[in-house]
């Protein structure tokens, strides 16, 4: 049978836009070539752009890398910070803390559901805390933090404030100066919409201040002081940076400040009100409480008698691929990445295979209802 290229509807990598899949078979250019060396400083700044950064660093990593360069030139070991976990992303924050000697209190609550701000406060209330970390949108549980509140908090109490932006950069709002972030930690492969490869930290002049303090730091490609230099200028040489990729997340870059970011925002909001008009029109519920609902992506609990693995690999035959729970909603449910480059189109196909791979596991579904809701809500939104 004759087959397109399957779509990837998990939360990262998402699909990646043609003009971005043909940006990154640019010749591989030296990497301190001026060519390469034009493309580097556009991307840069249209990053800073985007983040209201005052300094950025674009390296061959993911957001794993980037989590711990966010940590390890900010907080020195035997220090405190507040880790605000709303699932495996937010837990990842402690242990990437205990690897680099930081204690770690943390913060957590019931999968779904996002730790009230008075909690927050009452620990920063108790404690000084060197840094608090929070999940923009923890992709295991599908909870979006309140970033802004969050942030009022972390300046009330005089705490460096790290976000994990790698599910929501580029999709929801993430305004360094305007929510009061000291450093956002991300990746290419989510909203950006670009193959996965690249590590992205944006950070504020107090959070430089920070690395300064510490002197020296317990690493050598992590280290913030080796990457600035190369990143006002790229022209320069410490390691070798992935020229094609850059050249890619270029072209993503573009994509989003052409689309302009109110409206980038707005078309998530869209698109999520339709995906989650579409699962509810046949039934299906969100493990995600309704006040902490992100647009990325929505996390659905699968209904009485259906089985993970083989609804999974129905979707998969259908080609659509979507993700499996992870963390306590592992076997209960399913994860559909629903941001970047993606339009209706993809909504529609997707619903449509999970109406198909449902009834295929012998759940009723009225064939197009939730297409057929997904469509009403995207037309009247
Ligand atoms: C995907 C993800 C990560 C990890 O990013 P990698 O690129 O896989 O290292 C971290 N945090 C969140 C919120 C994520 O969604």
């Amino acid at each position: 049978m004759i087959k397109q290229a399957p779509l990837v509807m998990i939360p990262g990598p998402t699909p990646v836009a043609e003009s971005i899949r043909q940006a990154i078979a640019i010749q591989t250019y030296g990497h301190t070539y001026g060519g390469f060396v034009a493309i580097y400083k556009e991307c840069l700044a249209g990053l800073k752009q985007i983040f209201q950064a005052d300094h950025i660093i674009v390296i061959g990593g993911a957001g794993t890398l980037a989590m711990e360069m966010g940590l390890i030139n900010t907080v020195p070991a035997g220090e405190d910070i507040l880790v605000v976990s709303h699932g495996v992303f937010g837990d990842r924050f402690a242990l990437i803390a205990n690897a680099l000697g930081i204690k770690a209190d943390v913060l957590s609550c019931p999968a779904g559901q996002a730790v009230p701000l008075a909690v927050i406060e009452e620990k920063l209330q108790l404690k000084k805390y060197k840094a608090i970390t929070v999940t923009h949108v923890d992709t295991s549980t599908g909870t979006m933090a309140q970033v802004k509140e969050i942030g009022r908090l972390a300046s009330r109490y005089n705490t460096l404030y790290i976000v994990d932006g790698v599910c929501a950069s580029a999709a929801v709002p993430e305004t360094m100066n305007d929510f009061g972030i000291d450093v956002v930690v991300t990746t290419c492969q989510k909203a950006f919409g670009t193959p996965p490869g690249l590590a992205m930290v944006a950070f504020s002049n107090r959070a430089l201040a920070c690395r300064d303090e510490l002197g020296s730091v317990r690493a050598y490609y992590s280290d913030w002081k080796n990457w600035l230099p190369i990143m006002e200028n790229p022209a320069l040489y410490f390691s070798t940076p992935p020229v094609n990729l850059i050249a890619a997340l270029r072209e993503a870059v573009r994509i989003v400040l052409a689309e302009g970011l109110e409206e980038r925002y707005q078309r998530h909001n869209r698109i999520a009100a339709s995906m989650r008009a579409g699962l509810s029109a046949i039934g299906l519920e969100l493990a995600t409480s309704r006040d902490d609902l992100a647009p990325t992506l929505s996390v659905v609990k699968y209904p009485e008698g259906v089985e993970d693995t083989a609804f999974r690999a129905k979707m998969e035959q259908y080609d659509v691929f979507v993700a499996g729970g992870i963390g306590e909603l592992k076997g209960k449910g399913f994860r559909i990445g629903h941001m970047g480059n993606i339009c209706i189109n993809e909504i529609v196909i997707t619903l449509s295979a999970v109406e198909r791979a449902l009834s295929s596991n012998g759940f009723a579904v009225s064939p197009g209802a939730a297409v057929g809701a997904a469509w009403e809500t995207w037309q009247s939104y």
